[in-house]
């Protein structure tokens, strides 16, 4: 028998381990966010598993975006990617499917 850590996990900490992110983000939804979420309130080793990754969330997100670009570039592609559509459209054939390309 392998040492105790002292820490035992649980089905239900797999879970969350399995869907911190979804759970973070509230991306899960019904029974199985609400049993998780059960958990997580009795589980010392899943709140800290939860702060650990909010605050690993919450520092990429004080870094993104790291960069932006200015208007005149965005309208540049922008104006580049109709003229390639365009100029696709008459060669190809599958042109026709519906394509839809989107500049932040
Ligand atoms: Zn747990």
């Amino acid at each position: 028998m392998p040492p105790s850590t002292g820490l035992v996990a649980s089905p239900a900490c797999d879970a969350v381990r399995d869907h911190v992110f979804e759970l973070l983000d509230a991306e899960l939804a019904g029974d199985a966010a609400a049993s998780l979420r059960r958990h997580v309130a009795h589980c010392d080793a899943c709140r800290a598993r939860l702060a650990h990754e909010a605050r690993f969330l919450a520092a990429v997100r004080r870094t993104a975006p790291i960069a932006v670009a200015p208007p005149a570039l965005r309208a540049r592609l922008r104006d580049e990617l109709h003229r390639t559509s365009a100029d696709d459209a008459a060669t190809d054939p599958l042109a026709e499917l519906p394509v839809r390309l989107t500049l932040a």
